[in-house]
């Protein structure tokens, strides 16, 4: 069966052209054009991915992402415009998964949903056991084992990586990592987070230059890579 997408635009061109891209890639496609609407929609047709504008008129996207959030794990992708950084930020703070930034190439919307939702299957895993690559993190004892070898982490950076390892592309600013580290004693500003993001990659990167799971986001913050 087609995977479904809604769309909640308010401009009906990029939506038209969004869907028109959408349906050649054999995906259904709804379309709302206002927060309100969409939120509604979104609840009763329970599609499998959002694309959803920021703003809106009745809701904005920022109310809808968070109203959505608290009810279920859709995969979410922003549309912001250039100068909506901040928005884009509260955004990906809000639970959404990705962002596209306007005017998109409807290609890149396609190539962006494929890859979202083949993430957002990916998202069970078995028995307390994360696996990526070469890199096994054991959730229970908290221990990580990459290539066969048992690698020491400090508490900090064993939950930095799980956090991210559970999301594979879905991209953390430092103030969400900063959250996730609830239960570990921790006192930090957002910054902080990149030196345990160092000594990280120092442990886990064949070369922490060129890294190959924890990947920097620039102005964002970072994602986990290795799929
Ligand atoms: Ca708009």
């Amino acid at each position: 069966m087609a995977e479904t997408i809604l769309i909640i635009e308010d401009e009906p061109k990029v939506a038209r052209l969004a869907r028109d891209y959408l349906e050649k890639n054999n995906y259904r496609v709804l379309i709302a054009n206002d927060g309100k609407s969409g939120l509604a929609t979104a609840r009763g047709e329970k599609p499998d991915l959002l694309v959803l504008d920021l703003l809106l008129p009745e809701m904005d996207g920022l109310d809808v992402c968070r109203a959505l959030r608290r009810e279920s794990d859709i995969p979410i992708i922003m549309l912001t415009a250039r100068a909506e950084e901040t928005d884009r930020l509260i955004g990906l703070e809000l639970g959404a998964d990705d962002y596209i930034t306007k005017p998109f190439s409807p290609r890149e919307l396609v190539a962006r949903v494929r890859a979202l939702l083949r993430r957002a299957k990916g998202r069970v895993y078995q028995s307390g056991i994360i696996r990526v690559g070469d890199l096994e993190l054991n959730t229970e004892s908290h221990t990580l084992n990459l290539a066969g070898e048992d690698i020491h982490l400090t508490r900090i950076e064993f939950n930095l990586l799980e956090t991210m390892a559970r999301h594979p592309g879905q991209i953390f600013s430092r103030a969400q990592l900063l959250e996730n580290l609830h239960g570990v004693a921790y006192l930090g500003y957002d910054r902080s987070i990149d030196a345990h993001i160092k000594n990280l990659r120092r442990k886990i990167e064949n070369d922490p230059a060129e890294p190959k799971y924890i990947l920097t986001v620039y102005g964002v913050g970072y994602k986990f890579g290795g799929q």
